[in-house]
C-alpha cells in the first residue's frame, strides 16, 4: 500500500528528439531542435517507508525557455533514480523537497 503525499514539484527531461519528431513547442508554437518535456509529479509514500514518484498531470512539450517560464524551478528527471518501472525518491531528496514544498506554503 502507498500513500500520497502534498509535496509536489515539476520535473523536466530531454525527449532527445525535436519539432520533427514531437512538433511545435505547446506554448509559443515554434519549432525547436530540442524538445523537453515538463510534468508535474507527486510523491508517495509506501508502507515500508520507500518513496517514489507518480505524474499528477499530463506532460508539457515545448522549448526549455518556455518551460522554465511557465513552471518556474525545474528538476532533472534523471536526478530519481529508476527502480523497477518507478521514480525512486531518496531520503536526502525527500527531506529537501518536503523542505522547498513548505517554504511555497509559506510563501502562499
Ligand atoms: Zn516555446
Amino acid at each position: 500500500m502507498s500513500k500520497a503525499t502534498e509535496i509536489t514539484f515539476t520535473t523536466v527531461r530531454n525527449t532527445g528528439y525535436g519539432s520533427a519528431h514531437y512538433g511545435a513547442c505547446e506554448i509559443c508554437g515554434q519549432s525547436t531542435s530540442v524538445i523537453y518535456c515538463a510534468e508535474l509529479q507527486r510523491v508517495y509514500l509506501r508502507d515500508n517507508e520507500e518513496k517514489y514518484l507518480s505524474p499528477a498531470a499530463a506532460g508539457t512539450y515545448g522549448d526549455m525557455h518556455c518551460l522554465l517560464k511557465r513552471h518556474g524551478t525545474l528538476r532533472r528527471d534523471e536526478d530519481f533514480e529508476r527502480v523497477a518501472g518507478t521514480k525512486r525518491v531518496t531520503a536526502q531528496q525527500f527531506e529537501e523537497l518536503a523542505k522547498s514544498a513548505m517554504m511555497k506554503a509559506r510563501k502562499a
